[in-house]
C-alpha cells in the first residue's frame, strides 16, 4: 500500500475532474484518492511520494498497432494505399527478417510514452512471448488473411494452432482475440468460422474495414484498382468481391470489435459499428496511406478510440505524437476542450474498448497510472491542451500497482 500525488490527478471520469495537490493509495488496485496530505496523515503507515509540477493521469490504451513491422522504417511507399499496398507486398519480408529487437523497443516506446494497454495485431506469432511477457496489459489479435477458397482448411487449422499458442498465455492481462484482416482479403467461410468461434469463446474481434475508397468501389461494383491487384498480382482470372458491405458488417452483430480506420464509410454503416463495437482512428497512418483524415463529427466522438497503427504506416510509435496529430488536425474543435476529448478517447473510452478495469482513476479500478513531469503550473482551466502540448515522456508508469518504469 503507497500514497502518491501530484500537483494535478486527472481522473479522466465523465466530467474531466481534475484535482490539484492530490493522491492516490493504492496497491494493485486504487483504495481511496483525495487531498494529498490527508491521505498522507491518515494513512501514517504508507510509502508516500509526491510529484510537484507534474501530472497523473490514467495510463493510455493503443488499441491498434503491429508490432512486427516494427522494424519498418523507410521501406513502404505513402500518399495512396494502393502504392502503399504494392510496396509491402514487395518489400514485407525483408521488414520482418529479423523484428525482435524492434518490436522490443516497440514496447518501451509504448510504456515511455504513457502507454499501459494495447490491442496488438498480430500477424505470424512473432511478438507473441515478447508482449505476453511485457508489463503491458494485451489484446492478442491474431489476424487471419486469405482468399483462395482451396487454401480455406489450411489456412484455418494453421489459425487455430496460432489461437492455441496464444491461449497458453491467457491471464487477467493477456486477452487473446482474433482480427479477420479485411473484407477484400479474408474468404468468408473462414470470416464466419471464427467470428462464430470468437461469439462462443466471448474472444475480441477487430477488422480493418473500409480503410480506402478503393476498397469501398471494390466492395461495391468489383471494379478498380482491387481488381486489377488481385487479376495481377494475386493471379486470379475472374475476380469477385466476397460480400456486399452490409453482408460483411452482418458477420459482426453480437460483437464487441473494433473497426478500424472505416475513412469511406457511411453514416449509416458507422452506426451499425458502433451498436456494439467502436471506430479506432489512425491519423498519421490515415494521413500518410490515404491522404486524409476520419470525418469524426460523423462518427461520435464517444464511439471513437486513437491508435498509432503500426511503424509500418507511421514515423515512430509514440503514442503522445499520436494525440498531437489529432489536436492539431481537427481544426474545427475548440482545442482546450477538444484536448478534454482526446484524453477521454485515450484512456476512459480505449480502456473499455480493449475490456480493461482501467483508464479512470477511481477506487477499484486498477492501479494503472502515468506520472508526467511538466515543471510548471498548468494554465487554469486549459490543463488537458497544455498537457498535450508539452508532455514527452513519462517519469513513472505504474501497471496493477507497479512502476514498469522503474
Ligand atoms: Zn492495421
Amino acid at each position: 500500500m503507497q500514497i502518491i500525488g501530484a500537483s494535478y490527478l486527472f481522473l479522466c471520469d465523465r466530467e474531466f475532474s481534475i484535482l490539484k495537490n492530490a493522491g492516490l493509495l493504492f496497491d494493485t488496485r486504487i483504495l481511496a484518492i483525495g487531498d494529498y496530505e490527508v491521505l498522507r496523515q491518515t494513512y501514517l503507515d504508507a510509502k508516500a511520494n509526491f510529484y510537484e509540477y507534474s501530472v497523473i493521469l490514467p495510463t493510455f490504451a493503443n488499441p491498434h498497432i503491429h508490432f512486427e513491422f516494427s522494424a519498418n522504417k523507410m521501406s513502404f511507399a505513402y500518399g495512396g494505399f494502393d502504392r502503399w499496398l504494392d510496396s509491402v507486398m514487395a518489400r514485407r519480408d525483408e521488414v520482418l527478417a529479423d523484428s525482435t529487437q524492434a518490436i522490443k523497443e516497440s514496447i518501451k516506446e509504448q510504456i515511455r510514452s504513457g502507454v499501459g494497454m494495447v490491442g496488438a495485431i498480430s500477424s505470424y506469432g512473432d511478438d507473441l512471448e515478447l508482449l505476453a511477457k511485457s508489463p503491458l496489459k494485451v489484446n492478442y489479435f491474431n489476424e487471419i488473411i486469405g482468399s483462395n477458397p482451396s487454401a480455406i482448411d489450411f489456412l484455418y487449422n494453421h489459425f487455430l494452432k496460432r489461437l492455441d499458442d496464444s491461449m497458453q498465455y491467457k491471464s487477467s492481462r493477456f486477452k487473446p482475440g482474433i482480427a479477420i484482416h479485411s473484407p477484400y482479403s479474408v474468404h468468408y467461410v473462414l470470416a464466419k468460422k471464427l467470428l462464430n468461434l470468437a461469439r462462443d469463446s466471448n474472444l475480441p474481434t477487430s477488422v480493418h474495414f473500409l480503410e480506402s475508397e478503393l476498397e469501398r468501389e471494390w466492395l461495391e461494383k468489383e471494379s478498380g484498382w482491387f481488381k486489377q491487384f488481385y487479376q495481377e498480382r494475386l493471379g486470379v482470372d475472374n475476380p469477385r468481391a466476397l460480400y456486399s458491405i452490409n453482408e460483411f458488417l452482418e458477420l459482426f452483430s453480437g460483437l464487441n470489435t473494433l473497426f478500424v480506420h472505416t475513412l469511406a464509410a457511411k453514416n449509416d454503416e458507422w452506426k451499425k459499428m458502433c451498436e456494439g463495437g467502436k471506430i479506432v482512428t489512425c491519423p498519421r497512418s490515415n494521413r500518410l496511406l490515404n491522404n486524409r483524415l476520419l470525418d469524426i463529427e460523423a462518427v461520435g466522438l464517444d464511439n471513437l478510440v486513437i491508435a498509432t497503427d503500426g511503424k509500418s504506416s507511421n514515423v515512430n510509435l509514440n503514442y503522445l505524437d499520436e494525440l498531437q496529430m489529432m489536436l492539431f488536425s481537427y481544426a474545427n474543435y475548440d482545442c482546450a476542450v477538444f484536448a478534454k476529448d482526446i484524453l477521454a478517447m485515450a484512456t476512459r473510452q480505449g480502456a473499455l474498448a480493449l475490456g480493461f478495469n482501467s483508464g479512470v482513476l477511481k477506487e477499484g479500478m486498477s492501479a494503472d497510472f502515468s506520472i508526467f513531469k511538466l515543471g510548471s503550473i498548468l494554465y487554469d482551466g486549459q490543463e488537458a491542451l497544455q498537457f498535450l502540448l508539452h508532455a514527452r515522456e513519462a517519469e513513472a508508469v505504474y501497471i496493477d500497482g507497479i512502476n514498469v518504469l522503474g
